[in-house]
C-alpha cells in the first residue's frame, strides 16, 4: 500500500467556483492556481474552476503559465508575478497576459498595470499613461482577511487612481470577494476559497465552501508504551501511564510539518492527538486502546481541516496545503471527476 493517498474532489472545486460566481454578483471570477494550484494540482483545479464559471486563470510565473498552457489551450492565463524583458516573446507566443509593476511596460503582449496601494511589495505608485497593450489595472490587498479599515483605504486609493478608466479593474482576493462588495469591481482573483479553505482561518462552510483535498494514510504499527517509555526523536512524548500509540508512515518529507505535534487527526473515525516529534517519514498518535494495523488515518478531510492544522503550527492554511507532497513515489494521488 502507498504511504498515503491524496484525493482531489473536482466536484468541490466546481461547487466553490459556482459559489464565488454567485457571491461576485456579476464581476468575473479569475481562478488563482499558482504554486501548482496551492498544492492541489494546477491542471485539474483549472479545468474544474473553468467548468464552475471562472473566466481566467492566474499563476505566479511564466514557467507556471507555460505548463498550464499545455493543459488549457484556450483559457485566458494571467501571470501575476514579475517577468523579465526576455520573457515577453515567450509570453506572446503562449498567449499569456503579464502584470507589470514598474515603468518598463512591454509592447506586443496584453498587460495589467499593478498599483501599490499599501501592500508595499510589487507595484507602481502612480498609473502611467496606458499604452495600446494595457488591458487591465489592478492592486493587491495586504490584510483583507483581518483589517477591513485598511482594506477600504487601499480600495479608495485604487478607485481614485483609476477613476474614469475603461480598463478592466481587479483588486479582490478571496477574503475581499467574500466580505467587501465594493472591491469586486470587474473581476476578483480568488485562490484559497476555490480550494474550499477559509481565508479567515475559520470554517469554510460559513462562506458556503467545501474543502477539495483529502489526505489519508493508515496505522503502520501499533504498540503499547509502558509508563516512562517514549516515542520518537528527542523523547518529547513520555508516557505517564501505559499508553497505546499508533505509527503513521507520513512525516515532514510528505508535508506533515514538524510543528504539527499536538494537532488532531481521525483514527478509525475518532479524533486522536499527534504526539512526540514528527519525523521525516512518520508521526505518532496517542490511542485509547489497541487498534489493528491498517486502520485508516485521515489527515485532511472528513472534518479535519487545514485551518486547524495551521492554528497548531502557527501558520496559515495556505502554507499547509502548499507544502503537501502529493506525488509519487511517496503518495498516491487520485482525482475524482
Ligand atoms: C495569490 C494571489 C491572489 C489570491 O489570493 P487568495 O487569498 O488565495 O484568494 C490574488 N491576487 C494576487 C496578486 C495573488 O498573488
Amino acid at each position: 500500500m502507498a504511504r498515503s493517498l491524496f484525493t482531489l474532489d473536482l466536484a468541490a472545486v466546481r461547487a466553490n467556483a459556482r459559489r464565488l460566481v454567485e457571491v461576485l454578483e456579476g464581476a468575473e471570477l479569475w481562478a488563482v492556481v499558482k504554486a501548482n494550484g496551492y498544492g492541489h494540482g494546477a491542471a485539474d483545479v483549472s479545468r474544474a474552476a473553468l467548468e464552475g464559471g471562472a473566466t481566467a486563470l492566474c499563476v505566479a510565473s511564466i514557467e507556471e503559465a507555460l505548463g498550464l498552457r499545455e493543459a488549457e489551450s484556450d483559457a485566458r492565463i494571467i501571470v501575476l508575478g514579475p517577468s523579465e524583458t526576455r520573457d515577453v516573446e515567450r509570453a506572446r507566443s503562449a498567449r499569456l497576459e503579464l502584470v507589470v509593476g514598474d515603468d518598463r511596460v512591454p509592447d506586443g503582449v496584453p498587460v495589467h498595470l499593478k498599483l501599490d496601494t499599501g501592500m508595499g511589495r510589487w507595484g507602481l505608485s502612480e498609473l502611467p499613461a496606458p499604452t495600446r497593450d494595457v488591458v487591465g489595472v489592478m492592486s493587491h490587498f495586504a490584510s483583507a482577511d483581518s483589517d477591513p479599515a485598511f482594506t477600504r483605504r487601499q480600495l479608495d486609493v485604487f478607485r481614485e487612481a483609476t477613476a474614469g478608466t475603461s480598463l478592466i479593474r481587479h483588486v479582490a482576493n478571496s477574503a475581499a470577494a467574500l466580505t467587501l462588495p465594493d472591491a469586486r469591481l470587474d473581476a476578483a482573483r480568488c485562490g484559497i476559497a476555490l480550494y474550499g479553505i477559509s481565508p479567515f482561518g475559520g470554517d469554510p462552510a460559513d462562506d458556503g465552501l467545501r474543502p477539495a483535498l483529502r489526505w489519508e494514510s493508515a496505522l503502520a504499527q501499533v504498540k503499547l508504551l509502558e509508563a516512562g517509555q517514549s516515542t520518537g526523536y528527542g523523547r518529547t512524548f513520555v508516557a505517564a501511564e501505559p499508553t497505546w500509540i499508533g505509527i503513521v508512515p507520513v512525516g515532514y518529507a510528505d508535508g506533515f510539518r514538524r510543528d504539527l505535534t499536538g494537532t488532531t487527526v481521525l483514527v478509525a473515525g475518532e479524533l486522536r492527538l499527534v504526539v512526540g516529534t514528527v519525523s521525516m517519514d512518520a508521526f505518532a498518535v496517542a490511542l485509547d486502546r489497541q487498534l489493528p494495523v491498517g486502520e485508516p488515518v485521515i489527515i485532511l478531510g472528513e472534518g479535519i481541516r487545514a485551518e486547524e492544522h495551521a492554528r497548531v503550527a502557527d501558520t496559515i492554511a495556505y502554507e499547509i496545503v502548499c507544502g503537501v507532497s502529493t506525488g509519487a513515489p511517496r503518495a498516491v494521488r487520485e482525482v475524482v471527476p
